[in-house]
């Protein structure tokens, strides 16, 4: 099974990749995680990538095609996978449509998560990460001495650097102006899936699912 989680920064994507690749799974890849690795790492991808990620820009469309060909082949792949964070632009989506023919994967589902810009910023701007783990959780939940309700790690909540306002408003217009038209490119190429992302994550888990003839 080969699925694209496509919508804005903060609309909870990678929420719903993770809880999605468990139930059926499957690999659930997500760019973001696998450029903040490589920066953490000091790679030469991450190297060229830090600076970018951290002010909210677009990493250049051949190190993403680059990063999702490496993926792809990659046992963990094998029963399929949710793609979370590419395609972010038409070119990446035509990369993408090259490597999935020479795979011959046929049959493509995108599931569009959908929600205003207001409810992203106040998501965005209230949220912390586990820099262990990478589970999210809202500021106002957090006090010192914190423990991670999943990986356990003591006090490791952090701001992510993209998460200040300013970052979060050029994200959205990137999302806007280059990432938005990709849906198009879908809509005669991928089963699409439509979800109101402003529900609680078990119903839109539990919407995806139907939608898919899954639940
Ligand atoms: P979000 O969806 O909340 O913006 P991600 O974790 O998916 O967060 O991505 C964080 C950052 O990583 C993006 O703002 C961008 O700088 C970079 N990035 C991730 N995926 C891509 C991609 N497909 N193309 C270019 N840059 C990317």
């Amino acid at each position: 099974m080969q699925i694209i989680i496509f919508g804005a920064p903060g609309v909870g994507k990678g929420t719903q990749a993770k809880i999605l690749a468990s139930k059926l799974n499957i690999a659930h890849i997500s760019t973001g995680d696998i450029l903040r690795e490589a920066i953490k790492k000091g790679t030469d991808t991450g190297m060229k990538a830090k600076a970018i990620v951290e002010t909210g820009g677009l990493v250049p469309d051949d190190i993403m095609g680059g990063i999702i060909k490496d993926a792809l082949k990659e046992d963990r792949c094998k029963n399929g996978y949710i793609l979370d964070g590419f395609p972010r632009t038409i070119e990446q989506a035509k990369i993408l449509s090259a490597i999935l023919n020479e795979l011959k994967v046929e049959k493509l589902t995108l599931i569009k998560l959908d929600a205003d810009d207001q409810v992203i910023i106040s998501r965005l701007s209230n949220r912390l990460v586990c820099s262990k783990c990478g589970n999210i959780i809202v500021k106002s939940n957090y006090s010192s001495n914190f423990n991670c309700p999943v990986c356990k790690s003591v006090d490791s909540y952090i701001k992510r650097k993209d998460d200040d306002e300013e970052v979060i408003r050029k994200r959205l217009k990137l999302y806007h102006d280059t990432t938005s038209p990709v849906f198009n490119y879908y809509k005669d190429k991928a089963e699409i899936v439509e979800i109101n992302g402003t529900e609680s994550i078990d119903n839109i888990t539990k919407n995806i699912l139907v939608k898919m003839g899954k639940g």
